[in-house]
């Protein structure tokens, strides 16, 4: 028994076991309207600045794929839940240092984040050394936002073929974060276009306002933090 463990469940616990349920739904429910099953988009819980004991209800209740976007934060919670609940995915989906590589390589499944010819190098030295190759998602920077990581869309298809050919990296997909002030839909058409022409099938995109519209646009993965664990 993990002395942790509350006897019983508070009521904020009880009220994100209820928004992650409707989240759920929604997520299965705009699955089946763009033509695929719910078990073809994958719900990312962001659990970032919540703490263990917020999310082990969430892993009670059987869900096991989560996001975080500071490589210290998920070291401070993730190895030891991780203990408890083995089969954790982890994705990291916030900006990633090259010196934070060898970190984020040993304990993610999935990096959102590669934006970089210096991260890739990084990652593939990583990879190489550890032996353990996470999902890699590149991020796009669709709306061009200077305070934003990702790559410009119109350097996207080089920045693909040069962590191929120059690193040997094989990416899996692309990220996005479209502007908060713009409407999200183009953005995540213009994600899917890159990624169709590159042949690339992963597509990280929609969080908690607007994850329902990224599935029905393509989404393999929807990031959904507040919307489950309440605001931050
Ligand atoms: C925080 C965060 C999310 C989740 O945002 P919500 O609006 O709380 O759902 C998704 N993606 C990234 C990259 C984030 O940093």
């Amino acid at each position: 028994m993990n002395p942790d463990r509350p006897t019983s469940m508070s009521s904020e616990q009880a009220a994100t076991l209820e928004r992650l349920a409707q989240v759920r739904a929604g997520c299965a429910r705009a699955a089946l309207e763009s033509g695929r099953t719910p078990e073809q988009v994958s719900l990312i819980c962001v659990s970032k600045t919540f703490d263990a004991g917020a999310i082990r209800p969430v892993l009670e209740a059987g869900h096991r794929v989560f996001g975080e976007n500071r490589v210290q934060e998920a070291y401070g919670k993730w190895p030891q839940l991780r203990e408890e609940y083995s089969d954790v995915a982890l994705h990291l989906i916030g900006p990633l240092q090259s010196n934070k590589a060898r970190d984020a390589v040993a304990l993610f499944d999935v990096i959102h984040t590669l934006d970089r010819p210096s991260l890739a190098a990084a990652l593939a030295k990583e990879i190489e050394r550890a032996g353990r190759a996470p999902t890699l998602l590149i991020q796009v920077n669709t709306g061009e936002e200077p305070q934003k990581g990702g790559v410009a869309p119109r350097d996207a298809d080089r920045f693909i073929q040069l962590c191929r050919e120059e690193f040997g990296l094989a990416p899996s997909g692309l990220m996005c974060i479209p502007p908060a002030s713009d409407a999200p839909s183009p953005h995540f058409a213009l994600l899917s276009m890159i990624a169709q022409r590159n042949g690339l099938g992963l597509l990280s995109m929609g969080m908690s306002s607007d994850y329902e519209q990224a599935i029905m646009l393509g989404a393999t993965h929807v990031r959904v933090g507040s919307a489950i664990f309440g605001t931050r």
